[in-house]
C-alpha cells in the first residue's frame, strides 16, 4: 500500500489545529481511501495550547506523529524536521491554517501518478485579503531576486506541494543553516507542475510573519541564492574610479585655466557623502554574505527537537 505523509508546521495554531485535523481526514477520507496517511505534526515552540492539542490528536489517532522543538526555530526548520521524520512514499507540506486547501490533494496525486511528474507546487494567483503594501513589497521582491539569481523563484509559490520520495531526500540532502525553501525546491530539480489558486484567508489566529520577519526572509532568499550583489559593489567601485579620475583631470584643467584653486567646496562635501553612502552601503551587502558564512560555517543544528511521540 502507497503511504503519503503530511508535514504541517505548527506555530501557536490553537485554533486552526482542530478544523485543519477534521478537514485533512475528510479529504483521506473521501479521495484516498485506498491510501495510508500518516501526519507528522511540527510544534516549531508554540507558546500556547499547539503541543498539547498535537498530543491529544496523536492519541485519539495513530495516524498523527508529532515533533516538538525546544524553541521556535522558524517554519523553515519545520519543514525541514518533518522531511526529516517523514516514511511516506510521497510527501506532502502543508499550513496549519488551511490557506493550502486538501481537497487539491487529490488533483496533486493523480498528477504526480499518471503525467509523470516528481513534484507539484501551488502558486496562488491573487493576493486577496493581504495588505497592498506587503502584496507591493512582495512583488518587487519577486522581479529583484529573479534578475539577480540564476534558480527562478516563482511569485506567489507557496511552500504547499506535493512530492515524491526521491525529491524529498534530495532537499533533505541539503543541510545549509540559511535556508530558503522556494529556492531549494528549483535548484534540486526534478519535473514540476504548478497549480494555481486564488488566495484564501487563514481559517483563525493570525499570520506569524511581521513584516521585520519578511524582510529578514527576503535577504535570506538573496544572499542564499544570488551572489550579484556582491559584484554590484566591484562594478560600482569601477565606475566610481572613473569618475572621479575625470574629475581630477576636470579640476586640474580648470585650475590652469582659470586659476580658481578653493572653489567648489559644497559640491566636495555632497561627493564625499555620496561616496562614503555607496561605501558603507558595498559594507553592508559584504558583511550580509560574511555573517551568513559565519553562521554556516559553524554547522549548528538546523532545529532541536525536545520531545518526538516515540519517547
Ligand atoms: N510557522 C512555523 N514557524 C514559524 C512561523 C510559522 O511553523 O516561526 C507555520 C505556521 O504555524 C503555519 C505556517 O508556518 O502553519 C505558515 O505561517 P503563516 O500562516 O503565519 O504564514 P502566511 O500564510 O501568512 O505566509
Ligand atoms: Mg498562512
Amino acid at each position: 500500500m502507497e503511504k503519503i505523509s503530511v508535514i504541517v508546521p505548527c506555530y501557536n495554531e490553537q485554533e486552526s489545529l482542530p478544523i485543519f485535523y477534521q478537514e485533512i481526514e475528510k479529504t483521506r477520507k473521501q479521495d484516498f481511501p485506498e491510501i495510508e496517511f500518516e501526519y507528522i505534526f511540527v510544534d516549531d515552540g508554540s507558546k500556547d495550547k499547539t503541543l498539547q492539542q498535537i498530543k491529544q490528536l496523536h492519541q485519539q489517532d495513530q495516524k498523527v506523529r508529532y515533533i516538538s522543538f525546544s524553541r521556535n526555530f522558524g517554519k523553515e526548520a519545520a519543514m525541514l524536521a518533518g522531511l526529516d521524520a517523514a516514511t511516506g512514499d510521497y510527501i506532502t507540506l502543508m499550513d496549519a491554517d488551511l490557506q493550502d486547501p486538501p481537497h487539491l490533494l487529490k488533483q496533486m496525486y493523480n498528477t504526480i501518478k499518471q503525467e509523470d511528474y516528481d513534484c507539484v507546487a501551488t502558486r496562488r494567483v491573487t493576493r486577496k485579503g493581504e495588505p497592498a503594501i506587503r502584496s507591493l513589497c512582495a512583488r518587487m521582491f519577486y522581479k529583484l531576486i529573479n534578475e539577480l539569481s540564476d534558480v527562478e523563484m516563482v511569485d506567489g509559490a507557496r511552500d504547499y506541494r506535493l512530492m515524491t520520495r526521491q525529491v524529498a531526500e534530495s532537499i533533505k540532502s541539503m543541510r545549509e543553516y540559511n535556508r530558503y525553501s522556494k529556492g531549494l525546491f528549483t535548484f534540486v530539480g526534478f519535473k514540476t507542475k504548478w497549480i494555481e489558486y486564488e488566495n484564501i484567508k487563514r481559517i483563525a489566529g493570525e499570520t506569524k510573519w511581521s513584516f521585520w520577519k519578511l524582510f529578514k526572509y527576503a535577504i535570506e532568499g538573496i544572499t542564499a541564492f544570488s551572489t550579484v550583489p556582491l559584484v554590484l559593489s566591484s562594478i560600482i567601485g569601477i565606475v566610481f574610479c572613473i569618475i572621479s579620475f575625470l574629475l581630477i583631470l576636470l579640476i586640474v584643467i580648470r585650475t590652469l585655466v582659470y586659476g580658481d584653486p578653493t572653489s567648489g567646496w559644497p559640491s566636495m562635501i555632497c561627493i564625499i557623502f555620496f561616496v562614503s553612502g555607496v561605501q558603507l552601503f558595498s559594507l553592508g551587502i559584504i558583511g550580509q554574505y560574511l555573517s551568513k558564512t559565519y553562521l554556516e560555517i559553524k554547522n549548528r543544528p538546523i532545529y532541536i527537537i525536545k520531545e518526538t511521540e516515540k519517547i
